[in-house]
Order: C-alpha cells, then structure tokens, then sequence
C-alpha cells in the first residue's frame, strides 16, 4: 500500500479536467457491484465530508452506488444508473408489465426517462478510491489513473511472452526485469512457452479457415432480421423471442430465441443470457445440413461473437438444439431486452453433396 498520508483529499490537485463524452460506452451498462457497501462504511461518522454528501443525493435511487456515466430519470426527477435502468425496464418486459420508477411507481420507458447530464458531471467529478494504491482522485480521471498511471496496478513481466510467470505492482517491474531470468533461457525452454501461443493462434486461424471454406460454398444467403419478444400461454408466462418466417434455400424458416433457457422466473436471478435455435417451418423430402451465425448485421447494436454452428434439418429433426447467443455479459443481455426487438443478420450456409 502506498503511503496515504495528506493525499486523501487532494482530488483537485490530481485533478485532469478532461470532459467526459455523453455517447454512451459499453461499460455504462456494467452494473455497479459494490452496492450499499459505500453507504454503510460512512454509517457512525458524525460529520460527512460534502462530497460524502453529494454522493448520497447524486446516487442512483435503485443500486445506491454513484453511476458511472449515463443517468437517467423519470419525469419526476429520480435518478437511477445506466445498468439499473435497463434492467428495469427488461424485469418489465419479463414480467408483461410496464416498466415504473421504483421510486414513484410512474411510468418510465426509453422515450418517458431522460439523461441528466449536471448530475453526470457532477458524480464525475467526485472523488473515487484507485482500487490498487486507496488514494482518491475524480471519478472522471480514476480510469486512466488504474490503467495506465497507478504504482500499485498489478503488471506483468516484459518476458511473458517467452514464459516468465511474474505478475506484481507495476513500481517493482523494473526491478524485477533486471533480474528476471527468462531472458537467459535456451531456445529449447522459450520453445516450451512459445507453443502454448501458438495453439491459441492455431485456434483462432481454424475459425478464418472454416469461414472462408464456407464462403466459396455454392449456396449461401443471408437475411437481416429482428427477433420480437413474446409470451408464452401457460399459466406462468414465458418471454420468448421470435422473428417472423423468412425464407431461404427454397423453405420457409424463424429463429426463436429465450432467457437463462426458460429459466421459470429470470428476473429471480441476476445472471442473465441468451440461446436461440433456426426452425425449420416447410418439409423437406431430404437433408438439409446447415451452417449458421448470427451477426449484429446493418441494423442491429447487438455485441455477439459471432459463432459457427451446423444442424442437418431433416422431416422429423425440424429444430436445431438452443445454442448460446455469445454476448459479453449479463449487462449485454439486460440491453437487448429492454429495446423493442433484436436486430441481427443470419448467414447459411448449404452443404451440397
Ligand atoms: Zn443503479
Ligand atoms: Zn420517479
Ligand atoms: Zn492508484
Ligand atoms: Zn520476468
């Protein structure tokens, strides 16, 4: 730990006024994990700094955590974070119901809630605690501070590359390249560690071979699509998704999509993903062996990894199994369900005999 002493509130004079752009980035959707904690650590002082104070009121009224970027609130002016307002609005959608501000209970949507911007630059300039060095600086610098600044971010050695192990504060790196041993290795151990790189390079270079193998197939075709949510008619409702019937290859098909596989009430749990399968909708008096992925496509945001899969569709075999959507995190999937439908592109693929 670094030595703390007269620097904990100095955040203006590490401060770096750079002004935070309002387009929203991937990581405004991370929801917050430390919840509460903040709050309660100040519990039992008697007299709270101001910024301890503004924190308090600047707070997102669902997660009580200071947002990270966007803010959002309702007509009333609550505010909530980036990530607890999506997921509101997706925990309506699970549940059929219109999304309200857990404070006031009024209606909230993406056209009903608005951004507030004072309150976003106030938060980013209140201070935030480097999670390596505990010293304090604005929230608006604190990224660049963890990443790239901090003498306590955890490094590794400059010889990893060729095997070395070491991973330690970045103030003892140098210290440590000095006398790392890796350097001096024989060709034969740096061999040793070069080998694993190159399987994962191998791994990656199969996935290039397989798609441009496809691509000199004869009958390829690919459809822009959105995926709409619906419910199911038992007696507890299930949100599903599904496209409208698209043709290709001469037949008639949809892809189907569901959360957490049909997990009986999703908004129970926090962890949140997404699997989908191609249905078949038209006979077929042969096989039909398919390559398929999905992409985000021209009109779709939708963060996936693009996977490669195939199902041989048959008369009796009309629906591949449910395969997993790749996206990045529960935050991704909280995204797409809060929006009206999920665009993306499917691309097929036809194995000919
Ligand atoms: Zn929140
Ligand atoms: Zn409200
Ligand atoms: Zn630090
Ligand atoms: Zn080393």
């Amino acid at each position: 730990m670094a030595d703390q002493s007269g620097e904990a509130s100095s955040s203006s004079s590490v401060s770096e006024p750079t002004i935070r752009e309002e387009v929203e980035k991937p990581e405004d959707f991370l929801e917050p994990d430390r919840k509460r904690r903040k709050l309660l650590k100040q519990d039992g002082k008697t007299e709270q700094k101001l910024e301890h104070r503004l924190g308090g009121i600047l707070c997102c009224a669902v997660c009580l955590d200071l947002p990270r970027s966007a803010v959002y609130q309702c007509i009333n002016g609550h505010l909530m974070c980036a990530g607890c307002f999506t997921h509101v609005l997706a925990d309506a959608r699970l549940r059929d119901e219109l999304a309200t501000c857990p404070n006031c209970r009024i209606e909230i949507s993406k056209t009903s809630a608005s951004r507030n911007l004072a309150v976003e630059k106030a938060v980013s300039e209140l201070p935030a605690e480097c999670q390596f060095c505990a010293r304090e600086f604005p929230r608006n610098s604190l990224e660049r501070h963890e990443d790239s600044l901090c003498e306590e971010r955890i490094s590794s050695c400059k010889y990893s590359r060729i095997g070395c192990p070491w991973r330690g504060p970045s103030h003892e790196g140098a210290e440590h390249e000095a006398h790392c041993v890796h350097p001096h290795r024989t060709g034969a151990d740096v061999m040793e560690a070069l080998r694993d790189i190159d399987a994962r390079t191998l791994e990656e270079r199969k996935h290039y071979d397989n798609i441009f193998e496809l691509l000199s197939y004869e009958k390829i075709t690919f459809n822009d699509l959105q995926m709409k949510p619906y419910r199911t008619d038992e007696f507890v409702h299930k949100l599903f998704y599904e496209t409208a019937r698209f043709s290709a290859f001469n037949h008639q098909w949809v892809v189907k999509a569901r959360i957490n596989n049909s997990q009986r009430d999703p908004t129970q749990s926090s962890e949140r993903d997404m699997t989908y399968q191609l249905i078949l909708k038209t006979k077929t008096t042969f096989p039909l062996a398919i390559h398929y992925l999905i992409l985000k496509g021209p009109f779709g945001d939708m963060k996936v990894q693009p996977r490669i899969h195939r199902f041989d569709f048959t008369e009796q075999d009309n629906e591949s199994p449910y395969l997993p959507l790749p996206l990045p995190d529960t935050a991704e999937c909280n995204r797409l369900l809060a929006a009206k439908a999920i665009s993306f592109r499917l691309i097929m693929f036809l194995v000919s005999k």
